[in-house]
């Protein structure tokens, strides 16, 4: 009786051998330093911007290396899959552009590469030759610990502080002789498969993680589950290694999380022989709060959630440099020296990654929103607020549709000079900045004439409407204003008006005012001349009548 004979037992239906699987997956037919990232989240819930931030990382190091960047679903722990999660995914990697080269879909039986499947669940026969193999070298096997005993252990464990785990004297079954484990799988009865450790605890091993620089660990010695149920699925751990080793991943971005995990990934390719990956463990993400500063939560934090740049209407490039401006300590400056490149033209060093966390700032996300947002075109702002809009909106979105170039001419507004107007952080606010601009949403009911004489708003738009011209030109406008003041008593010249107001009725900031209240029912707007050339005088009358009316 041999080991042969107990994995032949185990698995019978496996003949591949890890060889024919190395044959399948040939190394990949790329330059000497392009890099090969995954995108590998699991599917047991919705995408944060704690996965979003290294599908970045991983997206920038393929792209600027001419690299391969893929998507790999890492389904199993089947118990634990929520639905849509898959869908949601890839619905983000196309609105951010973070376009797979390597994939695999099933509700569209989409699939692109040649090292798939790329969904673990489909990978269970590949799984199942790796781990034959190490039951054949006496490098795992069968354990028949029962969950009541693997408690008492754990009990015992926690009561005397010792290390938690099946290891040294708790492994009880890493010794049983092979005759004795068949004869127990012959009887049925129930079993995992465990790693046969071959570390020791009091030994340390150095690893160099590119982010965090050279970190010492002690050597694992956990007899850890590679397969926790007869004919299942391998544990994350075990499928990372054979799906990293066949699709021949070069570098590994992930969460800070994974960093306690390293011992056993370490021995899992020691105990193979393959050559490891290189990994990226990227820092927190932060959040300040009040003095304090935490870890951003998916419970506590709607920002931590991408919906919530979805729903606001950010756009997605805005998004994009807020992440890479905390990923990378020198991007904001490479930004500033290269305002039109793309962030994937920057040089991206895991070194300036800070180890101590990422501070990730609303307040700067709509600073560079807002900026960018500015630089768009008027085309390019319609058609951000109309794509948001049939999401979020409809209503406005048939507003949009019905005056798409009236639209498009309220955003330019002082949009095509050298400093542009910031007036949107994202597209939700954009309805909330113009509505008064379309009839459909104007009420003269909002205008707050209270801190003005109602007889003089009245004789002022009453006389205004009469020398309103709609095609003077902004100074002749401008002077039709102060004439205006002028008979009215209202100064012009603010410097005399503040040596003296009491010898005016207001100034000549008052009649605009009136006029800007009159016309759009706000104090501040962007310039109002603009603003009137774009309603028009038969608009602008009708809303005059309306408020004189009022
Ligand atoms: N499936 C793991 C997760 O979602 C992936 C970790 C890794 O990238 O290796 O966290």
């Amino acid at each position: 009786m041999n080991r042969q004979e107990l994995a032949d037992l185990i698995f019978p239906n496996i003949t591949k051998t890890i060889a024919d699987y190395e044959a399948m997956y040939p190394e990949r037919n790329l330059g000497e330093n392009a890099r090969v990232t995954r995108f590998a989240p699991s599917p047991t819930g919705f995408m944060h911007i704690g996965h979003f931030m290294p599908c970045l990382i991983d997206y920038v190091l393929a792209r600027q290396s001419d690299g391969i960047f893929y998507l790999r679903n890492e389904d199993t722990d089947t118990s634990r899959t929520v639905e849509g999660a898959v869908e949601y995914i890839r619905s983000v990697l196309n609105t951010y552009g973070l376009n797979p080269d390597e994939y695999e879909y099933r509700d569209t039986d989409e699939v692109k590469g040649n090292y798939g499947p790329y969904i673990q669940s489909a990978r269970k026969e590949i799984y199942h030759a790796f781990i034959k193999h190490l039951i054949i070298e006496g490098k795992a096997y069968p354990c028949f610990l029962t969950q009541e005993e693997m408690d008492v252990i754990r009990e015992g464990q926690a009561r005397d502080k010792r290390r938690i785990g099946i290891y040294g004297r708790y492994a009880k079954y890493r010794d049983l002789p092979v005759e004795e484990a068949i004869e127990k799988i012959k009887n049925g009865e129930s079993y995992t498969i465990r790693l046969k450790s071959n570390g020791d605890f009091n030994r340390k091993f150095k690893f160099n993680d590119l982010a965090n620089g050279e970190m010492e660990f002690p050597e694992n010695d956990i007899d850890i589950p590679i397969m926790k149920s007869k004919d299942g699925l391998p544990t994350y751990h075990f499928a990372h290694l054979v799906d990293d080793h066949l699709m021949h991943t070069t570098h590994v971005v992930r969460g800070q999380e994974w960093i306690s995990s390293i011992p056993v990934h370490y021995e899992l390719f020691k105990t193979f022989g393959f050559k490891m990956p290189k990994y990226i463990h990227i820092p927190l993400i932060l959040k300040k709060e009040g003095e304090t500063i935490r870890k951003i939560s998916k419970r506590l934090d709607p920002e931590a959630k991408m919906t919530y740049y979805e729903e606001k209407g950010y756009p997605t490039m805005a998004v994009i440099e807020a992440i890479m401006t905390i990923a990378n300590s020198n991007y904001e400056a490479w930004r500033e020296g290269h305002p039109d490149a793309h962030f994937t033209e920057f040089e991206f060093s895991p070194k300036k990654m800070s180890s101590s966390g990422a501070l990730f700032d609303l307040d700067k996300l709509d600073n560079i929103s807002k900026n960018y947002i500015s630089h768009l075109t008027k085309e390019e702002v319609y058609d951000g607020v109309l794509a948001w809009s049939k999401v979020y909106d409809e209503d406005f979105s048939k507003i949009l549709e019905k005056y798409k170039d009236y639209s498009m001419k309220i955003y330019n507004i002082e949009r095509e000079q050298k400093k542009p107007r910031k007036d949107y952080t994202y597209y939700s606010e954009i309805k909330e900045k113009t509505w008064y601009m379309y009839d459909e949403y104007f009420d003269v009911a909002k205008a707050d004439f209270s801190a003005y004489d109602g007889e003089d708003v009245k004789t002022i738009l009453t006389q205004y409407k009469v020398i309103y011209n709609e095609n003077d030109t902004m100074e002749e406008w401008f002077n039709k204003i102060k004439e205006l003041c002028t008979e009215l008593n209202y100064a012009t010249d603010m410097k005399a008006y503040k040596s003296d107001p009491s010898q005016y009725k207001g100034s000549v900031v008052d009649v605009t005012n009136i006029i800007r209240i009159a016309l759009t029912t706000l104090t501040t707007t962007p310039d109002l001349y603009s603003i009137m050339k774009l309603l028009g005088k038969t608009r602008i009358l009708a809303r005059f009548d309306k408020m004189i009316a009022k």
